[in-house]
C-alpha cells in the first residue's frame, strides 16, 4: 500500500518537549490515499502530526460543511486531476489515528477545485512527507456550536 524511509529522529531536546520522527512516503497506484495514509499511521502509531505532499489522483471527494445548517454537502469528481496540494493533520480520537486533509487539485484545463478531502485514488502516484511529534494527547471531541471535530488538549 505504501513505501517509507525514516528521514529523522530528533529526541526531546528540552523539558516539555516532545521527539520528532520524518518520513518520506511513496503510496503505490490505485490505492485510497484515506486507507493507506491510515495504515502508515496505525502501523507507525502516530496521534499527532503533519502530512504534506503532492501527486495524481483520478478521483476525488470533497466535503463541504454549510455552517448555517450544519448540513455536509459531499461531492465526487471522477476524473484525472493533479495533486497541487495535500495538506493535513494527524490527532488521535477514539483511540485510532484521526486524519484532518485538504487537497486542492488542478483539471486538464489547469482550474482548480479543492476543499476538505474524504478520500481520493492516486492515478499515477502521490508523494508524502509526514512528521510525528510523538503526541498521544492531541485529541478530538465533537464541537456542537460548529460541529467540527475540534482539538481537546
Ligand atoms: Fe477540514
Amino acid at each position: 500500500m505504501y513505501k517509507y524511509v525514516q528521514v529523522q529522529e530528533k529526541a526531546p531536546q528540552n523539558a516539555g518537549e516532545t521527539g520528532i520522527r520524518r518520513y518520506i512516503l511513496s503510496l503505490d497506484n490505485h490505492v485510497s490515499i484515506q486507507e493507506a495514509l491510515m495504515a502508515f499511521c496505525k502501523e507507525k502509531q502516530i496521534f499527532a502530526g503533519k502530512v504534506g505532499g503532492l501527486g495524481a489522483v483520478n478521483s476525488a471527494t470533497f466535503r463541504f460543511l454549510d455552517p448555517s445548517t450544519l448540513k455536509y454537502v459531499d461531492k465526487t469528481f471522477e476524473e484525472q486531476m493533479e495533486i497541487t496540494n495535500l495538506t493535513g493533520n494527524i490527532s488521535k480520537k477514539d483511540g485510532i489515528p484521526y486524519l484532518h486533509l485538504h487537497l486542492t487539485c488542478s483539471r486538464r484545463d489547469y482550474t482548480c477545485i479543492g476543499g476538505h478531502l474524504l478520500d481520493a485514488r492516486i492515478n499515477g502516484a502521490c508523494e508524502l512527507f509526514v512528521e510525528d511529534y510523538c503526541l498521544t494527547s492531541a485529541g478530538r471531541y465533537q464541537d456542537p456550536d460548529t460541529g467540527l471535530n475540534l482539538y481537546k488538549f
